[in-house]
């Protein structure tokens, strides 16, 4: 309020939009990038369709006033000796043409744009040499708000009330310890407060930038480490130390198959990791179809045997259910209790989970979000298993931790491999599992690419398949900004398949019908009853039919990778060579294309996912990864950031190491305190 250029309405405009009540804050207000007043381009130097605003160094060679009135428009050509530029002003032209002196030298600073194979610069700002050469500098963009807009608050006032912060600045604490400092040789905070915002060079400002970011990822890495140090030492887990009925009897009567030689693996890490009188936190990653059910479903057996109940959770209620059908359907036989519990379960059924899982009489729950709604109380949990859990914010795990007096064991399961630090950087310090071999008899899926010109010869290759007496997938993209357009799709598509295929029988399935009727539909395909299986992307997660061999994915262009690869994962189930083909439309751009080769060329999920992170660039998973962070992050990025934030986590060992408990570093245990929120108690999460 007290800073030159604030008072009283701006200082409560700042606090709300930006969250600024101070000028410390103000200045971790950080600029995204740079108008560049600090060098001169030269016209011949230009390239590239989309450039930033820039100086340039001329004089006028010509001028004319065209046009009358309130459309008079001024045309200049201005030279640099290079080359020349068309410079345009349709604003107070008149006035500008009798300013402009063709005998001396300006400096133009503008956005310049190729238009018809000529440069232009509309409405730049212009001065005279001398007076550009003292306002050589780097300006900072900074990012606005919407009311920020509208109360005239621009980037520029912004970078004027930075400068008028940083005058006044003394004193800076520094949050970051010494010799973190001199073995990174980071800017110091004082320094990088002002390079950020008022950098002599772009140097000096990504110089700045690296401190912000370095330090954002230290503190991050630093609160982890302290409470993953907390657990390890303190937080006893459950000890699993024995192998019983359960899983003896499941292992000799119920296994549908030999395990492969990766699950055998990490089923035997899994159970050292149980039997250490520490909370395991783990993570199983697996491609589509390695078999990580089984996994989990025989580390749940030892949970039982051991007195403990287990929980399952999954994102989505369908995956859910079918986590439930085909654990029930593998462990019921051995008298293992396991029920469902969703958003959808009734009332009823609903208050008798609850009462079993208090007396104990229910051994394995699974479900959705609804199992860490506050009602759900187990007797004992000793273990939870969390399927494909980075849409698990790290807030929601906490609400199950609190469900127990000792904190349960927890496997992770997931398709999408992540760089191990960044793993643990969002779930915590965690071991992780790798299942790295398929069940044996596989054939690797041909996945292939096809245009609506070659829609015949698709239909062929189906009925020939169909013939052998194989089954077909035809799979249509969920249109979520239209139901009704949705559901036309996907209805003209079932009638015309019905009417290509007569001699076959078709089922439909799709998110919005009764569930009743899906089953019964999905159960006609899977009993070999229906040749056909019509369906919206609900049978992504849904469906275990070995004898399908093709799936046809309609309008493939607007499927994510993941979500492709997911999808294919249906087929490929059998001992038979199965197909995938994509079918898009012919006018696709060349990421899309990219995108869709990349799925003809492999059948490896991990190469999948890591194209797919190098394609769709940080954003997407970004947003995935942060909602599992305590802080948000400003500057550093979870994706292109994993160099540094390696090299923070190091650091912030080291600094572990040395110093336990931060006795002797009260402003990095300052700096901790205030970057995160106290009110949830972190230490339970792991
Ligand atoms: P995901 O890892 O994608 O969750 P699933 O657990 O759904 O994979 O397993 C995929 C399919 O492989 C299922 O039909 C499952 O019954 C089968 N499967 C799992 N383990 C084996 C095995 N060891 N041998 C043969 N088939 C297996
Ligand atoms: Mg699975």
């Amino acid at each position: 309020m007290y800073l030159k250029g604030v008072g009283p309405q701006r200082a409560d405009l700042l606090r709300r939009e930006l969250g600024v009540q101070s000028v410390g804050d103000l200045l971790r207000h950080y600029p995204t990038g740079y108008l560049d007043r600090s060098q001169i381009y030269r016209i011949a130097d230009l390239r590239g369709a989309e450039l930033p605003m820039m100086q340039i160094r001329g004089r006028f060679i010509s001028m004319s006033l065209q046009g009358e009135g309130a459309k008079q428009r001024l045309v200049s050509v201005f030279s640099d000796g290079t080359g020349t530029m068309e410079v345009v002003w349709f604003r107070q032209a008149k006035a500008i043409s009798k300013q402009i002196n063709p005998e001396i030298t300006y400096v133009l600073f503008g956005k310049p744009t190729e238009f018809n194979r000529h440069w232009q610069m509309v409405h730049p700002e212009m001065d005279t040499e001398a007076a550009a050469e003292t306002r050589k500098e780097l300006r900072g963009i900074y990012p606005l708000t919407e009311a920020l807009h509208k109360h005239n608050l621009t980037s520029r006032q912004l970078h004027s009330l930075m400068l008028a912060a940083l005058d006044g600045l003394s004193g800076v604490r520094e949050t970051l310890p010494d010799e973190v400092i001199a073995s990174q040789h980071l800017m110091p905070l004082a320094e990088a407060l002002r390079a950020i915002h008022k950098p002599a060079n772009m140097i000096e400002a990504e110089r700045a930038r690296y401190r912000f970011k370095f330090e954002e990822l230290f503190f991050l890495e630093l609160n982890i480490l302290r409470y993953s140090r907390h657990r390890s030492r303190q937080l006893l887990g459950h000890t699993f130390n024995c192998v019983g009925v359960f899983f003896n009897r499941f292992y000799r009567e119920c296994m549908p198959f030999e395990l492969t030689s990766a699950q055998k693996r990490v089923i035997k890490e899994i159970r050292a990791d149980m039997n250490t009188g520490r909370q395991m936190n783990r993570l199983l990653q697996g491609d589509v179809g390695s078999g990580k059910t089984l996994v989990a479903l025989l580390t749940m057996l030892i949970a039982l045997d051991n007195g403990c109940q287990a929980c399952l959770m999954a994102p989505t209620e369908i995956l859910a259910t079918q986590h439930y059908e085909s654990l029930s359907k593998m462990a019921g036989a051995i008298g293992v209790n396991i029920r469902l519990l969703t958003g959808s379960t009734p009332k009823r059924e609903r208050d008798e989970i609850h009462t079993q899982l208090l007396d104990g009489s229910l051994h394995i729950l699974i479900g959705t979000h609804a199992v860490i709604e506050d009602a759900v109380q187990f007797r004992k949990l000793g273990y939870v298993v969390i399927d494909e859990q980075h849409r698990f914010g790290v807030a929601q795990r906490a609400r199950l931790w609190q469900k127990a007096a000792i904190a349960p064991h927890v496997l992770v399961m997931t398709a999408t491999p992540i760089p191990r630090t960044l793993a643990m950087t969002v779930y915590g310090d965690l071991d992780v599992s790798i299942i790295d071999e398929l069940p044996p008899g596989r054939k690797p899926v041909q996945t292939l690419l096809r245009f609506d010109s070659q829609r015949q010869k698709v239909y062929d290759g189906i009925h020939r398949q169909l013939l052998q007496g194989r089954q077909a997938y035809i799979v249509y993209p969920l249109i979520e900004e239209n139901e009704n357009l949705e559901a036309r799709s996907l209805q003209e598509g079932y009638e015309f398949i019905s009417h290509l295929f007569k001699d076959f029988k078709v089922a439909m399935v799709h998110g919005r019908m009764k569930p009743a009727e899906k089953d019964r539909q999905m159960e006609k395909f899977a009993s070999g009853e229906a040749h056909i299986l019509v369906a919206t992307t609900v049978i992504e997660v849904g469906v275990n039919v070995p004898n399908a061999s093709v799936m046809v994915i309609e309008n493939a262009e607007r499927f994510g990778l993941s979500q492709l690869h997911q999808l294919r994962g249906r087929v490929g189930r059998g001992a038979d060579q199965s197909f995938c083909i994509l079918m898009s439309k012919p006018n696709i751009g060349v990421d899309t294309r990219k995108r869709l080769e990349i799925m003809t060329s492999t059948t490896d999920g991990f190469i999948v996912a890591e194209e797919d992170m190098k394609l769709r660039g940080p954003g997407d998973i970004e947003g995935t990864m942060q909602s599992g962070l305590p802080i948000d992050l400003k500057v550093a990025s979870l994706v292109s950031d994993t160099p540094i934030m390696e090299i923070a986590r190091q650091e912030a060992v080291k600094l572990l190491d040395a110093d336990p408990q931060l006795h002797n570093h009260p402003a990095v245990v300052a700096t901790i305190s205030k970057l995160f929120d106290r009110s949830m108690d972190w230490a339970r999460i792991s």
